[in-house]
């Protein structure tokens, strides 16, 4: 799409009046756009209103358009073989197992670049199970391999060993009623113990899948962890994988086959500080970094106008030692999001040149002291992308949702499935069952309501990808 950057961002270098000119330009130019773009605006309001589920961002649910009936037939022969029925029962059958490893894994502490100990006994429990190999890979992934009859497909299913909370929070398990209250309960520890339960009735059901199967818990899937488990799966020379399946999380209805993708930056201002009045004229890291917001602003929200949907926050602002000193430094932290990769870049590129003349401006401006120093880091990179939903991986998830009688919602989120789906790799995000909210936050629940039925679900869309191994 077109970009008109320019218009916002190359305002004059001398001074506040061509500064005041080319902000009223920027205001006129908004203005004119919204006239012309009437019809982006209206796009705008139209747009699917998001939410928070869980760690990840999810659309509200879109209407699924037709469907081909190859992908019914091909739900309906799968259901059709005893041993997945077996499998299916099975999944009900263990449920009170499932339950305790849920408790289990729950009271063991997962903060974001400190999962081990979790990882470590989520590997004891897929070796308890029963798997080909299993190992821990350098990043900190547990990765389990049960053989498939001869293909050379692996399918991956995965949840996080994460939770977004700190060293030494309480993450005793405590029940009233039919409701678990205990922090990442649902996010992600639901998703591990979904995992465990596909691998448990599939060996327990004797069912052979033709494509390698890989169970896999991933570390740093929240926030500052920055899907790093995922980039380093998905790195040059990683494990094979053909299609990729994340539970995060609870329900049985979302399928996220679209990534939204961010860019999360921290930037610093140095100066050399000193007194407010005594020293006056020095440059100010503060005053840079509210022009720098202000140009951004401006440039930034005139290309959010139309298009792909695509947000930005300064989020977090801080520096300074007192009300009377100019600060030796200033900082901030931005989030940028959009649907569309060329977007991202857009409006990072437009975060970056804004930052960069606010603070070349200031040093301009100075009359005394050394000149103010600019670091920029990036302290969040996931990329977005989309499966189309005509995809017949999307078309199975979808097939088999509906023979569960299932209405699915289709959206978009930022998850593990990030990762392969900007590299092209089919891959969708689905609930591992039960219900639950409060994700991110202490008071975080679960309730085992149609928690099988999540399981279940899993379980075809699972098999429908890496075929049974027998003819029915
Ligand atoms: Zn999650």
């Amino acid at each position: 799409m077109q970009l008109e950057v320019g218009r916002t961002c190359d305002r004059g270098q001398d001074g506040f009046f061509s500064y005041l000119i080319e902000a009223h330009k920027s205001y006129q130019y908004l203005i004119n756009e919204h006239r012309r773009r009437s019809a982006g605006v209206m796009n705008l309001l139209k747009r699917t209103v998001t939410f928070f589920i869980g760690g990840a961002v999810l659309s509200a649910p879109q209407s699924v358009s037709g469907q081909d009936a190859d992908y019914e037939a091909q739900v309906a022969a799968l259901v059709a073989l005893p041993s997945v029925v077996r499998a299916l029962e099975l999944v009900e059958e263990r449920d009170a197992r499932t339950m305790a490893d849920l408790l289990e894994l729950t009271e063991i502490p997962a903060p974001p670049f400190n999962e081990d100990q979790r990882g470590e006994r989520f590997l004891e429990m897929l070796l308890d199970l029963g798997v080909d190999s299993a190992w821990t890979d350098t990043e900190g992934n547990v990765i389990a391999l049960r053989r498939g009859t001869g293909s050379d497909e692996v399918v991956a299913v995965a949840g996080h060993l994460d939770t977004v909370f700190p060293e030494g929070t309480d993450v005793t398990v405590r029940q009233r009623g039919d409701t678990l209250f205990a922090p990442g309960i649902g996010d992600d520890t639901r998703g591990l113990t979904a995992v465990l339960a596909l691998l448990r009735v599939l060996n327990e059901a004797e069912l052979q899948t033709t494509a390698d199967l890989l169970f896999i818990g991933t570390v740093g899937e929240e926030g500052i962890g920055d899907l790093r488990g995922m980039k380093h799966l998905f790195r040059e020379g990683g494990p094979k994988i053909d299609t990729f399946i994340s539970i995060d999380g609870t329900g049985h209805t979302g399928i996220t086959h679209q990534g939204l993708g961010s860019h999360r930056y921290r930037v610093t201002v140095r100066g050399p500080g000193g007194h407010s009045w005594g020293a006056f004229g020095l440059p100010n890291p503060a005053h840079a970094l509210g022009r720098a917001i202000d140009y951004f602003d401006l440039a930034a929200d005139a290309i959010t106008q139309f298009g792909p949907r695509t947000s930005y926050n300064v989020g977090r602002i801080g520096g300074g030692t007192s009300v009377n000193s100019i600060p030796f430094e200033a900082w901030m932290e931005v989030d940028m999001r959009s649907e569309s990769p060329e977007n991202l870049r857009a409006i990072d590129e437009v975060f970056q040149r804004s930052v960069r003349r606010a603070v070349e401006e200031s040093n301009t401006q100075r009359r005394d002291g050394a000149e103010l120093s600019l670091e920029m880091e990036l302290i969040g990179d996931r990329p977005s992308g989309e499966i189309s939903e005509s995809e017949p991986f999307v078309q199975q998830a979808i097939a088999v949702s509906r023979h569960l009688g299932i209405e699915p919602s289709l959206g978009r989120g930022s998850t593990d499935s990030n990762i392969p789906i900007s590299q092209g790799i089919p891959a969708i995000t689905i609930g591992g069952g039960g219900q639950g909210s409060g994700a991110h936050s202490p008071g975080e629940w679960f309730i085992n309501r149609d928690g099988a039925l999540g399981i279940q679900r899993a379980l075809l869309i699972l098999l429908a990808q890496a075929g049974t191994g027998v003819t029915s």
